[in-house]
């Protein structure tokens, strides 16, 4: 089989650990498999060099700061990588590279007092092409030849600086030429997660936690037969285990459940991770680097559906609920369309849209960090048809959250919402808005970010989804 390992932060955030991830490709290339690697950032070093730039910028940057990033990594070369190898001397070489061009640019920055999401993503895209070196060096060491390969020279992206889409056809050319003779000399490629790079190369990132998209991209460009995301839990679960301790592993998800609970919050997936994948049906894995021998979750077609309907509850916060309101909206034409305009105009992604009946009133709700620049469009659209009075008022409200009750077997079970709702006002929690889409898969509600946390652990309790589910 051809299979794609990603690697989550935690899984290469030590020595330790890269040496056990190292191992654990090797078990799959020892059976037989043909194994691309797709790694993320140490744990922790996307932040520090994020935080590190924006420092810069204003106007704090000290040398400490660089070595506290980069001499891990240096540690760790040494450790991992066989002393007189040549790819310990040129992993080490590439660490002390890249820790001038960060100082260079923190220097610039501190100098200049600001930054384009282009320089960020220059920045933070380095954490994954310092893992990576180790992590091939570690399974060279350990006895198979592999290479680190940047995934600039793979996936090629638009130039939406930090939230990059591959442009697949482009990318797909470079994983068969670059990827595919490797594999077949038996090398095994490790590719740095989260970035890619624009046709005239210019390094671009997929999002925050966007290594899992990079696999399922890779994957898909490969047509390999299954993709497998190394995490730091047994799976997707029925709920996020550090909000509901008793939140169960599911054996097996289908495609859509998967999308719902990761556009919903599971942090387990990155948002996009499972579109790529499901448009090939190769199987998703979901497993545990600290312990391997579970089997973990299997996302396919059928994804073996809950006589609870019910499967999983996630929560999303720091997003805004914009509202549009006016009596004057009824029966004028186009306000919606030119609304959506424009939020799509500043590339905001809409996480909710309800519309009152009246038509007095359109809401959506979008992440905080997009809330300024969606009010400011929606302001411009939309000034005749304030001028006019159409519309009265456009608001925000950061102080909620967008809870979300997935299962594929919802669709067609009777009682769900009543049970959903049930559950709430027993906890006297109020529901601001709610918005169910036609696949009925899933029921998204709205309620006060200081209720989230609750509103979770009820439905969850409600649907006994403590209760193994395939039991
Ligand atoms: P990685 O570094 O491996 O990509 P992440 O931290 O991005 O790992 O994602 C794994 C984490 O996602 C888990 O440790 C867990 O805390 C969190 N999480 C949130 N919701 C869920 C869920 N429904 N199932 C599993 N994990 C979840
Ligand atoms: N290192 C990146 C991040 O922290 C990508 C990832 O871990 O998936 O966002
Ligand atoms: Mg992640």
């Amino acid at each position: 089989m051809l299979l794609v390992m990603k690697f989550g932060g935690t899984s290469v955030g030590s020595t330790e650990r890269i040496s056990q991830a190292a191992e654990l490709v090797l078990k799959s290339v020892n059976e037989g498999h043909q194994v691309v690697v797709v790694t993320s950032a140490m744990s922790g070093v996307t932040n520090k060099l994020i935080a590190a730039a924006e420092n810069a910028v204003k106007g704090n940057y000290h040398k400490t700061v660089s070595d506290e990033i980069f001499e891990p990594h240096r540690q760790a070369a040494h450790a991992l990588i066989a002393e007189n190898a040549q790819q310990r001397r040129e992993a080490l070489a590439g660490i002390t590279a890249r820790q001038e061009r960060f100082e260079a640019i923190c220097k610039g920055l501190s100098m200049i007092h600001e930054m384009s999401a282009r320089t960020l993503d220059a920045i933070s895209g380095m954490g994954e092409m310092l893992c990576a070196p180790l992590l091939a060096g570690a399974i060279s060491s350990k006895g198979r030849e592999s290479v680190a390969i940047e995934a600039t020279q793979i996936i090629t992206t638009n130039d939406h600086f930090g939230q990059a889409e591959p442009l697949m056809e482009a990318t797909r050319a470079n994983a068969q030429a670059k990827l595919k003779p490797l594999l077949e000399k038996g090398v095994v490629p490790v590719v740095t997660g989260f970035i890619g790079a624009t046709v005239d190369g210019v390094t671009t990132t997929l999002g925050r936690g966007g290594s899992d998209y990079s696999a399922s991209i890779i994957g898909a460009a490969l047509d390999a037969d299954e993709i497998w995301i190394w995490t730091d839990v047994d799976g997707v679960m029925s709920a996020n285990p550090s909000e509901v301790p008793e939140a169960q592993t599911m054996r097996e998800i289908s495609y859509t459940e998967a999308a719902e609970l990761a556009y919903y919050g599971a942090k387990v997936l990155h948002y996009k991770t499972i579109l790529p994948a499901y448009k090939q049906s190769i199987p998703v894995r979901i497993l545990n680097t600290f312990n391997p021998n579970n089997d973990g979750t299997r996302v396919t077609v059928q994804g073996r559906p809950s006589p609870r309907g019910v499967k999983a509850v996630t929560s999303i916060r720091n997003v805004s609920l914009i509202s549009i309101s006016g009596k004057g909206m009824q029966g004028i034409p186009g306000i919606a369309a030119k609304a959506f305009d424009a939020v799509a105009e500043v590339k905001a992604n809409l996480l909710m849209i309800m519309q009152a009946s009246s038509e007095n009133n359109i809401c959506f709700v979008v992440n905080l960090s997009e809330a300024d620049r969606v009010l400011k469009a929606l302001q411009k659209t939309l000034s005749v048809d304030l001028l006019q009075g159409h519309i009265e008022d456009i608001t925000r409200d950061d102080s909620i959250a967008i809870v979300a009750v997935v299962g594929d077997k919802m669709k067609g079970t009777p009682g769900i919402s009543a049970k959903v709702f049930g559950a709430l006002g027993a906890g006297e929690i109020n529901v601001i808005a709610i918005s169910q889409g036609s696949s009925e898969v899933n029921i998204s509600l709205i309620v006060e970010e200081k209720d989230a946390a609750n509103a979770v652990l009820a439905i969850h309790k409600a649907f006994e989804l403590e209760r193994p589910i395939d039991k």
